[in-house]
């Protein structure tokens, strides 16, 4: 029997390990920082649960074995640069943009795209980590370390964010959860609500867009596209080729999750359209301790990721589902965490649908 291995053993990797026990699939999250050799067997598979990685003894074994899937799409979506070029060349919206080069000047930055641009760098951001405002307010300049190393982005004035969580076998078949309503706060994912009924009338053209770019990069696995919504209209924020934290709620919201789906997808076994079950709700936990009296909560499920709270940290997240809205919004009434939660449980209760 093969093994599904996978690079990097943070959340995503446990998860993926969790949904491939069911399908008998021996899951194995590799720490980037091991020195052990791997007792990899040419049948073996090779996926990622991180879009990028150091060379180290461990990813240097990952990244040779003949059977990593999408191992050629990694570095095209891991550099901003590269995954908006990518996006302009499939003429897929995204926020108008430049490569910050070293003779950048911020005058030519909001002569371009306004008094307001988001640098953000090439590689390595995350969690709105590795983000820069120029605001011609406030004559900001580009520092030096940024010539080179980052794009530049017009600010959008978004109606509010929302992303599509796809999965593309090697058949080339697609299927797709219904679209996610996301709120960042500080850059960081707060809360997920799915499905929403009000975006369906976006999901055909969100996934026309996902399944052009899945397809252009003859990609395998799971796939998420963050988006702004502008009216009618999507704009591509930024993609990622690997489970997402946005769609955790499948988690307890789907027949197949979309850990499972990629097991699935990378492992060549049939995929299947989910069953969405009932209402779903995400919340992250974010720089929180463990309460087990959270469990209280009905419609709960806990993930705790085992690691070191620190602020800003994401150390697990709630699922809630139910076909009943006011256990929903009684959950979130009894869940009391500190700030800034208050705001992300306030547009939840806002943004939830009356079932
Ligand atoms: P992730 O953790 O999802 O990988 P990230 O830090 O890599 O996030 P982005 O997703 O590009 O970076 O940005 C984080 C958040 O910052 C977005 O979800 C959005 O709220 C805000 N943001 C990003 N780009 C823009 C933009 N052009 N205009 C306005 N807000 C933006
Ligand atoms: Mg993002």
């Amino acid at each position: 029997m093969s093994v599904l291995w996978v690079l990097g053993a943070g959340q995503l990797g446990a998860m993926l390990k969790q949904a491939g026990t069911p399908l008998g699939i021996d899951v194995r999250p590799v720490d980037i920082e091991s020195t052990e050799t791997l007792p990899l067997a040419p049948t073996d598979i090779v996926t990622a649960e991180r879009e990028e990685w150091p060379e180290t003894v461990a990813t240097k074994q990952l990244a040779t074995h003949s059977n990593f899937v999408n191992l050629a799409t990694f570095p095209q979506l891991a550099d901003r640069l590269t995954q908006k070029q990518w996006l302009d060349r499939l003429e897929l919206a995204t926020a108008p943009w430049f490569p910050v080069e070293s003779d950048s000047t911020a005058t030519h930055a909001y002569e371009m795209l306004g008094d307001r641009v988001l640098m953000k760098r090439r590689r390595g951001g995350y969690d709105g980590k590795g983000q820069y405002w120029l605001k011609q307010s406030e004559g900001s300049e580009i520092p030096e370390d940024w010539k080179g190393q980052a794009i530049a982005e017009q600010a959008i004035n978004f109606d509010e964010e929302v992303s599509l969580v796809g999965v593309r076998g090697k058949n080339g078949d697609t299927h797709f959860y219904p679209l996610t309503l996301n709120l960042h706060i500080n850059g960081i994912l707060y809360a997920s609500i799915s499905p929403l009924e009000r975006l369906q009338p976006l999901q055909a053209k969100a996934e026309q867009m996902l399944s052009k770019l899945m397809d252009a990069l003859d990609y395998v696995g799971v796939m998420a596209m963050e988006c702004f919504r502008v009216g009618d209209d999507l704009l591509i924020n930024e993609l990622a080729p690997r489970v997402h934290n946005s769609g955790h709620w499948t988690q307890a919201g789907a027949s197949v999750c979309q850990f499972e789906n990629h097991v699935r997808a990378v492992t060549g076994l049939p995929l299947a359209p989910a069953e969405v079950k009932n209402q779903s709700i995400m919340v992250n936990l974010i720089g929180i301790d463990l309460d087990y009296n959270w469990l209280n909560l009905q419609g709960l499920e806990l993930y705790w990721y085992k690691k070191e709270v620190r602020l800003g940290r994401k150390v697990g997240h709630l699922n809630f589902c139910s076909g009943n809205s006011s256990t929903l919004q009684k959950a979130l009434e009894e869940l009391n965490l500190p700030n800034p939660y208050p705001e992300a449980l306030t547009w939840l209760k806002k943004n939830l649908p009356i079932i």
